[in-house]
């Protein structure tokens, strides 16, 4: 066993420790072993990161736009160069199996790809002759400072999302990643760097509320973006506004996927199975929620088997289907709904609370765990569990699905599994979710489109990645322009305009 060490910030293009004594452990989820320490950036460095990202703006904003693409370029070569290191990386401090921890990386990848495109992305509108004379134009301009506050569940995806795209579009960066798993985001830094971006366009900072707090509150700040709880969620956004910033906050979710009768059986047993407890149920865009229509209610004891046919495992366990959950805590709360879910008359399937796996006796582990005669008023039904636990509730039509979905607070992702494109159509045009996958259990849209949650599950506008994301980190700004024929200047015999 190494000892820990201890995680560096990025601040005025240096990695450096930070001076503060408020150290988090940062834990294996599968053996408690403390792995590394993260400090929580005191004031005065956090004042010394918002200082120099507003110096760099004004060099960075004037950088020709191929350059700054040329950076992005190199950015997802280096990052697929690295893509296992990354992986591992990343297994190591969230318990996510290998596969699973690449798959986290490569889908940040892709979004760095797209931010590859900038100089497309950022193309404004013009129109000529308006009135007579006269065009009109559009630019998107940067907006300056921007940061991010990113949770545990996707240590590389998420932060992802926010900083390649926002410099691209010739902003400067400030990232708190979740202090659970830093590690992974600051690997991202160092080969950010290496790909040639200017040191201090990227500042990494690491921390709690107070932190979270500064970025919040600091008139140089002009967007937050933030991806994480719904609770803390509410907070970024309300005080991220309150204080003139434009914000954008992802938050928690409680995902359904809608079974019809017609709908492939095979199919949805196998994708109901990764889309409920892959990474342990500890995805936004899990399936909680099974709703049964009609006859598809008979199909419980082949989910039941399914579920019953996987288990957990460490990171290079390569027969393990999923990990570990976060942390002590994280398990804690996923066993108290648990058993808040018995009390309150569901009735448990498969009881995963007492799983364990050999050679790990400390590891956060719970076992797939299924109920069935769950009503809307059950807390394991309102509440977000992010654990490997799937709910089903069996109803008569696919109008009552669509009720009782629409009457949940949330409304990041769902599905519907049918072999009716009338049935998958009227789901699609009447569901108040934002993202719907037909025959595809965990709709993320790839980078071209946006991440595009609703309800409880966004606070804000413009959505992450996407044309939405260009829009969110710049201002633009038209201009009406008229030239008078009557200035043009002579031109010479050679050609060259007289300037006088
Ligand atoms: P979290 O809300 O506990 O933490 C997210 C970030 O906020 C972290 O960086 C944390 O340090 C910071 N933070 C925590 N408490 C704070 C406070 N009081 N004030 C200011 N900052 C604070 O979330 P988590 O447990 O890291 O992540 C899991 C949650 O994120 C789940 O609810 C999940 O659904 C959600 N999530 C949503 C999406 C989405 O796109 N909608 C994507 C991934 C995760």
């Amino acid at each position: 066993m190494s000892a820990p060490i201890q995680v560096q910030q990025l601040i005025a293009g240096e990695f450096q420790h930070s001076a503060s004594k408020d150290l988090i452990d940062v834990t294996n989820p599968a053996t408690q072993e403390v792995i590394a320490r993260v400090p929580c950036t005191t004031d005065a460095e956090m004042r010394q990161a918002i200082d120099s990202a507003k110096a760099a703006f004004l060099s960075w904003r004037n950088t020709p736009v191929s350059q700054r693409a040329r950076v992005m370029l190199k950015y997802q070569d280096l990052l697929k160069q690295h893509h296992d290191e990354l992986g591992e990386i990343l297994a190591r401090e969230t318990g996510k199996t290998f596969e699973d921890a690449k798959g986290d990386v490569w889908r940040g990848i892709e979004v760095v790809e797209h931010a590859a495109n900038i100089p497309s992305l950022l193309m404004g509108e013009t129109v000529e002759n308006v009135a007579r004379g006269i065009d009109t134009y559009s630019y998107t301009q940067p907006l300056g400072v921007c940061a991010g506050i990113t949770p545990f569940n996707f240590p590389a995806m998420i932060p992802l999302w926010m900083f390649p795209l926002a410099i691209a579009c010739g902003n400067t960066f400030i990232l708190k990643p979740s202090e659970q798993d830093p590690q992974t985001p600051m690997r991202l830094a160092e080969l950010f760097l290496e790909a040639g971006a200017p040191r201090d366009v990227l500042q990494v900072v690491h921390g709690r509320k107070q932190q979270v707090d500064m970025l919040l509150t600091d008139p140089e700040i002009k967007a937050i973006s933030f991806v994480g709880s719904v609770p803390v969620g509410q907070y970024i956004y309300r005080t991220g506004t309150a204080n003139m910033k434009r914000v954008q906050a992802f938050a928690g979710a409680k995902n359904h996927m809608v079974v019809m009768p017609d709908a492939n059986r095979e199919q949805v047993v196998n994708n109901i199975v990764g889309a409920s407890c892959g990474a342990a149920g500890q995805r936004c865009m899990a399936i909680s929620v099974a709703v049964l229509v009609g006859q598809a209610s008979e199909w419980i004891d082949d989910i039941k088997t399914a579920l019953g046919n996987i288990r957990p495992g460490a990171w290079d366990d390569d027969q393990a289907a999923f990990g570990p959950l976060i942390s002590p805590q994280a398990r804690q709360r996923a066993l108290d709904l648990i058993a808040k879910g018995k009390q309150e008359g569901a009735t448990c399937l498969l009881d995963g609370s007492d799983c364990t796996v050999e050679g790990y006796p400390d590891g956060n582990w719970i076992g797939p765990t299924l109920f069935t005669d769950v009503t809307p008023e059950m807390s394991i039904y309102s509440e977000e569990i992010f654990g490997p636990v799937l709910c089903v509730i069996c109803v008569d039509t696919l109008e009552d699905a669509i009720a009782l979905i629409n009457a949940h607070p949330c409304g990041n992702g769902t599905s519907i599994f049918t072999a009716s494109g009338a049935a998958a159509r009227k789901y699609q045009h009447e569901i108040e979710v934002g993202q719907v996958g037909i025959n595809v259990p965990i709709p993320v849209p790839l980078p071209f489109f946006s991440f595009t949650g609703w309800k409880a599950s966004f606070y804000g506008d413009q959505h992450a990645y996407g044309k939405q994301a260009i829009r969110f980190y710049t201002e633009t700004k038209t201009i009406t322009a008229r030239w008078f024929e009557s200035d043009i200047a002579d031109v010479g015999p050679n050609m060259t305009i007289n300037l006088k």
